[in-house]
């Protein structure tokens, strides 16, 4: 077991830190109470490349490899959870999805713009009456000539109002089940498509979070990633990769916790002596450390799999479910030594706290991760397929 990060991995993760600073941090607090998106950032971002860190050069990405995209999103993270939004959506759920399924045609139509920002994906798979249940999907797609007709509403969409694609997930036939939902990229500038912002978020309030409605909206057959009945299995797979930056975003969000707590605590007198000599402050901040470090072999575990190509359902879940209790676990604590000035947006602290709750809702709730975990553990159902996941990989490890 290797626990060095190579010359690659450390030289992404001090440039993607340096920018967070520079550029991401000084306007995160703004930009959360003006509710707002903001393109200069975004398009800082575009011009580095960031948004293609794991994707291969030939398709315009940097071609860096799971470890260094996890330590990338860590640091955006650690200083706006918004701004990782953008991250998490365009490069997990809709950049990795397209190079994993697509065709080698929308491969070079989609990746290499997608890698500089100038297409914008969003990831539309939750409806009303399909969230934890994503099977339920009741939008449809009513094949017409050579062409789809989607009707349908999803809600909760990621980016959906600045998207210029949508990966639309869509039954063919209600009948079929899982077995009929089949996965469209669609062009959002087509007629039928429209987008609704949601508003009164309690969190990530400079990320857009939106409604889609798709009213017989014409998406040509060639639009299709993978084939009639494939949208089940692509969705499961394209969650593999956003949960892994969901995890690795909340590590981030506890390191932030730390480096606020860290220099507040030493600044902070009462009784006489900084707030971080008495016990029960470090207390709340040794366990920050100590989930972090925790957290962050867990998401680098997951990645380490998907760099050999192994299937990681189950690393990937557990990482997810443990750094988001962690991030939400670290915040509140974070608060607590903030006192009367954690509860006001004047410290980052505040926006972190808020933030962090989505962490165990999107993705696949703490719960639904649980029941994946418990599962493959009782021998229900292996997450990976088969009886190769965690206990035996730890086992392998402790002889
Ligand atoms: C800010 C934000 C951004 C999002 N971005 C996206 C996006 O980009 N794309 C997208 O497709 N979706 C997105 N979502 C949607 C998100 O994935 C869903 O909200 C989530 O999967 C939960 O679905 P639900 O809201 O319908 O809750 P429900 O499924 O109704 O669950 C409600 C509660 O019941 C529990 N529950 C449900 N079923 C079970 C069960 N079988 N056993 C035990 N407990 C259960 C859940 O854990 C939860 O606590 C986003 C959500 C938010 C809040």
């Amino acid at each position: 077991m290797d626990f060095d990060f190579t010359p690659d991995q450390l030289a992404i993760r001090k440039h993607m830190r340096e920018f967070a600073d520079r550029e991401i941090a000084p306007k995160a607090q703004a930009n959360d109470r003006a509710c707002e998106f903001d393109w200069d950032i975004a398009k800082k971002i575009f011009k580095e490349g960031f948004l293609g860190c794991p994707i291969p050069e030939e398709y315009g990405g940097l071609g860096y490899d799971y470890i260094a995209y996890g330590l990338m999103t860590e640091e955006v993270n650690r200083v706006c959870s918004s701004t990782r939004t953008l991250f998490s959506v365009q490069t997990s759920l809709v950049a990795l999805t397209i190079l994993k399924w697509g065709t080698e045609e929308q491969k070079r139509h989609l990746l290499p713009k997608m890698c500089t920002g100038e297409f914008i994906g969003c990831f539309g798979l939750t409806e009303p009456e399909a969230g934890s249940d994503a099977a339920n999907q009741q939008t449809r797609a009513v094949k017409d000539g050579d062409s789809y007709l989607l009707s349908g509403q999803k809600v909760w969409i990621s980016c959906g109002s600045i998207a210029t694609h949508a990966l639309v997930f869509a039954t063919v036939d209600p009948s079929l089940g899982h077995k009929g939902i089949t996965c469209f990229v669609v062009d959002t500038k087509t007629p039928g498509f429209s987008a609704q912002s949601i508003k009164g978020k309690l969190g990530l309030r400079a990320s857009d979070t939106s409604s889609l409605f798709l009213d017989e909206c014409r998406v040509p057959a060639e639009n299709m990633l993978g084939k009639v009945g494939d949208g089940f299995k692509i969705a499961m797979s394209a969650l593999d990769n956003g949960r892994f930056s969901v995890a690795a975003g909340a590590v981030g969000l506890v390191q932030g916790c730390i480096d606020q707590c860290s220099t507040y605590a030493m600044q902070r007198i009462t009784m006489g002596k900084p707030i971080g000599e008495h016990q029960q402050v470090q207390a709340m901040i040794a366990d920050m450390v100590a989930d972090c470090e925790a957290g962050r072999l867990l998401y680098l575990r997951a990645a380490h799999l998907k760099n050999k190509g192994v299937r990681n359902t189950l690393e990937t879940s557990i990482a997810k479910l443990f750094c988001g209790e962690a991030a939400n676990k670290a915040a509140h604590n974070a608060v607590q030594i903030f006192g009367g000035y954690g509860y006001s947006d004047e410290y980052p602290v505040e926006r972190y706290f808020r933030d962090a709750k989505v962490l165990n809702i999107y993705e696949g709730t703490r719960e639904i991760q649980k029941i994946i975990i418990a599962q493959d553990a009782l021998g229900i159902r292996y997450a990976n397929g088969t009886k190769t996941g965690a206990p035996t990989a730890l086992a392998g490890a402790c002889v």
